[in-house]
């Protein structure tokens, strides 16, 4: 049985604004910098991986550098996103149902804490969440669980009790290497086809499906009540 649930936060509860292309190929060419080799090393990663290769590239004194020189990429693509994100529909509404069952929640990001912090209380969705883990709270980003263990273990939650909910191949990866289900709501930032190739648990078209696939049976349970009756 579902007893918590995580969230990512872009393209999940706003909506996918990242200039993706243009940030990785900006991201190849700074990390290449700094190990001396071409961005052709980094082909085919995209921003998580490129970070990831690029730490575990160079020897142990390399890695202050990569960080200090690709760290303000990822913030100047976050605060750009961020300018236009707005938040999804059914969201609040989502968020609101799952803590008035008790449910208890987390922000699960590959953003950075500048942007989570700021769009968290502009978007009036701060405080909705038991814990946030963003970006610089762990030392990979998704597809790697570390950012899950992090939540699960401020939630008091175990793998098994946990729901994630997204919309990348990326929380699909986080998700199975933590163990726990996942739910992807389509549309954001990994294509349809992709999605169902990678089988997540649960498929959405909408996040306010979450209600109905989540929330309804939780209020049934809560209430007594068997599945299907009203
Ligand atoms: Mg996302």
């Amino acid at each position: 049985m579902i007893r918590c649930v995580l969230f990512d936060l872009e393209g999940t509860l706003v909506d996918f604004q990242w200039k993706l292309e243009e940030a990785e190929a900006e991201l190849r060419r700074a990390a290449a910098g700094v190990l001396g080799c071409g961005p052709e090393r980094f082909a085919g990663l995209n921003y998580a991986g490129i970070w990831k290769a690029a730490m575990e590239a160079g020897a142990p004194g390399l890695r202050a550098r990569v960080e200090q020189t690709l760290e303000p990429i990822y913030d100047r693509y976050d605060l750009d996103a961020a300018t236009r994100w707005t938040l999804q529909p059914g969201a609040s509404s989502v968020l609101t149902r799952l803590q008035a069952l008790g449910v208890p929640t987390g922000l699960v990001t590959n953003v950075g804490r500048r942007s989570v912090a700021h769009i968290v209380t502009r978007l009036g969705i701060d405080g909705r969440f038991g814990v946030v883990v963003t970006r610089n709270d762990v030392p990979r980003m998704k597809p790697a669980p570390e950012g899950i263990h992090k939540a699960l273990a401020a939630l008091g939650a175990t793998a098994a009790e946990a729901l994630m909910v997204g919309d990348s191949l990326s929380d699909i990866g986080a998700a199975r290497a933590a163990g726990c289900r996942v739910a992807i709501v389509l549309g954001g930032e990994s294509t349809e086809a992709a999605i169902r190739a990678a089988r997540p648990d649960l498929v959405l078209t909408d996040l306010r499906e979450v209600v109905g696939s989540l929330c309804e049976p939780l209020e049934r349970r809560k209430a007594g009540r068997p599945e299907g009756q009203s």
